[in-house]
């Protein structure tokens, strides 16, 4: 076993992968500490990219890079990437499904989750999956979207237009329907502008918009090809079903209301991987079951009173969007006080990353926005989300990460 004393990540998609590459370049890790980045997952993957790549063949291969010791930290470093999964975590120690230098169970100095958040494929895989099975499951995809006649798209935020810009851009003549609880796209944290330039530009494309309504969530609809092709109905159509008994009229309204499709797109929500946590410590979750953190980023439970436990990205509830761009300001902060709070010096508080969106409609249109201080939201000249983002979905960032 090591003498030296550990500093732990767990996961080590994007948050974890980040921070520790910052706290290696900066140089700030004691002599006496090293990182121990822990993942049982054969790759990291990028949500970012991941609705082309379930559309567009090629795009497979630019979602994931493998998790390996030499593609994370250099040769001849203290550092270990540990593929293992936690299990369970206390004070100063934590457990894993495996042995690791030949234990299961390891202290640590301090200790970062670094979990993310769960969502259906293929916005995100499952940890256990192969990288060969990502592959040939975002192929399946892409065939299957292919081979689909009518499209729905359940949720109309981010994701949810993403999709139906990448499946409308690729496929011109799809007949694509996007149904959306709200009465416009996005909701209200969102410039009004920004809405108002997406729906018109998935009007100008062809995609047909239900606003203001909501589809009827059945226990066998998932996302995916499916068996036969269905009927989905809105909460509207329900109601007026519901009229049926005595009113036949109402009845031929309750099929206009309804859709069919051979293909459907659930984009509405996702978990955040807090589990871990919530066994230890459920009081240490929030309502939308985050964990909670301080000004610190520190977890705010009983179960870690030396304050060296802390939690960054999608798995946390530091102010700002679950976005990578909040991943990048948590990992800003706890670069600095992940080393402060081992020597006992003072701690910074965080500052969170700035308020902006751009949504790519397909690699050559989309809209955005950012807040510019004074000027508060101010839209992006459109011709620039291709060049932000649509084009190349920040892909080319992400393989930069890795070292092989
Ligand atoms: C379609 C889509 C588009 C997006 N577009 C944007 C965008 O344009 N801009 C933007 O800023 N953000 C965007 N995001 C959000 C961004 O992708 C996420 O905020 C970011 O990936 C979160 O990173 P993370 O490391 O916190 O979580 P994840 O990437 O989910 O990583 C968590 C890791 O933790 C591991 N893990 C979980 N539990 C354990 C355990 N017990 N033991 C060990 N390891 C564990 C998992 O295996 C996983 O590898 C988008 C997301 C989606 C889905």
């Amino acid at each position: 076993m090591s003498e030296l004393k550990n500093i732990v990540i767990i996961g080590a998609s994007n948050a974890g992968h980040s921070l520790a590459k910052k706290l290696v370049q900066e140089g700030k890790i004691p002599e006496t500490h090293r990182i121990l980045l822990i993942d049982p997952a054969q790759f990291a993957y990028w949500p970012i990219a991941s609705l082309r790549a379930s559309v567009v063949p090629g795009w497979e291969k630019k979602v994931y890079r493998e998790l390996k010791q030499e593609g994370i930290f250099a040769e001849g470093t203290k550092h270990v990437l540990v593929q293992a999964k936690v299990e369970e975590v206390g004070d100063g120690r934590f457990v894993l499904d495996r042995e690791f230098e030949g234990t299961r169970e390891v202290t640590f100095d301090s200790l970062v989750f670094a979990t993310g958040a769960s969502q259906p494929f293929p916005m995100r895989p499952k940890q256990e999956w192969s990288i060969a099975e990502v592959e040939d499951r975002l192929r399946q995809t892409q065939e299957d979207i292919a081979a689909a006649e009518r499209v729905v798209i359940i949720g109309g935020g981010p994701t949810g237009i993403e999709m139906a810009g990448e499946i409308i851009t690729a496929h011109p003549s799809k007949k694509i329907t996007l149904v959306h609880r709200q009465p416009r796209l996005l909701d209200d944290r969102f410039p009004v502008k920004l809405s108002n330039q997406l729906e018109a530009l998935l009007k100008k494309a062809g995609v047909e918009l239900v606003l203001g309504d909501e589809h009827i969530q059945e226990p066998d609809l998932v996302t995916g090809k499916q068996d036969v092709t269905r009927t989905i109905r809105t909460k509207n159509g329900k109601e007026l079903e519901g009229e049926f008994v005595s009113r036949s009229r109402m009845c031929l309204r309750a099929d206009r209301a309804a859709m069919t499709a051979d293909y459907v797109f659930i984009a509405i929500g996702n978990q955040p991987n807090t589990q871990l946590l919530a066994n230890a410590d459920p009081a240490a979750l929030s309502k939308d079951k985050t964990i909670n953190v301080n000004e610190f980023l520190q977890v705010q439970s009983s179960l870690f009173p030396r304050g060296n436990v802390f939690a960054a990205g999608d798995c946390a509830n530091s102010p700002g969007w679950r976005s990578y761009i909040s991943v990048e300001a948590d990992i800003a902060t706890l670069a600095r006080n992940i080393p402060a709070q081992l020597s006992g010096s003072a701690m910074k508080k965080h500052a969170p990353g700035p308020r902006a969106m751009v949504v790519p409609v397909g690699p050559a249109a989309g809209a955005g926005f950012a807040a510019m201080g004074p000027l508060g939201d101010t839209a992006l000249p459109q011709f620039a989300v291709p060049i932000v983002k649509g084009k190349d979905l920040f892909v080319s960032k992400f393989f930069a990460r890795f070292l092989t």
